[in-house]
């Protein structure tokens, strides 16, 4: 992990679930990052927590909706010198939304995960794209999702969003190779965040029951796979990973106690 001292990281969806695990522990190994979220008073409070255990780092709360392109171009135009040319970028921030069958999926969801999930994350690599192919280096962590290797049954835009986003990850390490640019995907299982308070549009018990019984990933465990590839030896690139909870033997079989 030491590698990834120093280091300048951008990371969306900072403001909650794996996003803010990773903030912690890249903070925690010495990067100094710039935390994107719609939520500001969030990212300010992990800020605050973590300069406080890390008064040496450098961290820069930024407000940022990825799916807004002037918003996003804007922001990365305006990072401080320090952040101005990042190291790592990690793709984080993704929504679910709905629990419909094709049959009677609502359109304005349909948008949004495409939004969030697809363009969100092609607006922001665009941002950073630029001084990496001009210095030659940096790595690009694009969170996809075991959904984007398999489908289940009503969540197939949340899955599309996911397959799109692999499709787009493995393209943009093709058209990088002749650079050393590294481009990784790292694909969660389940695991205890905000996830599902989201998709079920705040039902706090829906959103609880649906994982029941069953021994979750923490948004830790994501964190130290995503800092793993973060920090390997420039020579070589962890292309794909994925990460589930032991009793997740695929999206379809659990094991619930
Ligand atoms: P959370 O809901 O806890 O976090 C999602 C983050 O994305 C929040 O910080 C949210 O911040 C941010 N976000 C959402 N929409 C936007 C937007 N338009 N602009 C900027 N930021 C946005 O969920 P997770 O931590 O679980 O999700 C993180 C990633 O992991 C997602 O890509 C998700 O698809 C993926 N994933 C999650 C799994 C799980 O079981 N939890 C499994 C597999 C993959 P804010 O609302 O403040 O903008």
């Amino acid at each position: 992990f030491e590698r990834i001292r120093n280091k300048t990281v951008v990371i969306t969806g900072a403001s909650s679930g794996f996003g803010n695990s990773i903030a912690r522990i890249f903070v925690k190994y010495g990067a100094n990052v710039v935390i994107t979220a719609r939520r500001l008073d969030r990212l300010e409070e992990l800020k605050a927590e973590l300069l406080d255990k890390h008064p040496e780092a450098k961290i820069h709360p930024l407000k940022l909706d990825v799916t807004d392109k002037a918003a996003v171009v804007e922001a990365f135009s305006k990072l401080p010198e320090w952040a101005s040319e990042p190291d790592v970028l990690i793709n984080n921030a993704g929504v679910a939304l709905g629990f419909d069958p094709v049959s009677d999926l609502v359109e304005e969801n349909i948008t949004k995960m495409f939004d969030t999930n697809v363009k969100g994350v092609v607006f922001v690599t665009q941002q950073v794209l630029p001084s990496m192919k001009k210095r030659n280096e940096g790595v690009i962590i694009n969170i996809g999702s075991l959904l984007g290797i398999h489908s289940v049954g009503n969540l197939s835009i949340y899955s599309a969003t996911k397959h799109a986003l692999r499709a787009i990850t493995d393209s943009l390490r093709i058209e990088t190779n002749s650079t050393k640019i590294r481009v990784v995907e790292v694909d969660p299982g389940m695991a205890e965040t905000e996830f599902n308070l989201v998709r079920t549009g705040h039902d706090e018990e829906l959103s609880k029951n649906m994982y029941n019984g069953v021994d979750l990933m923490t948004p830790e465990d994501v964190a130290e796979v995503t800092l793993f590839a973060a920090s390997r030896h420039p020579r070589c690139v962890i292309s794909q990973v994925s990460i589930a909870p032991q009793a997740q033997a695929n999206p379809f079989i659990l094991r619930r106690n």
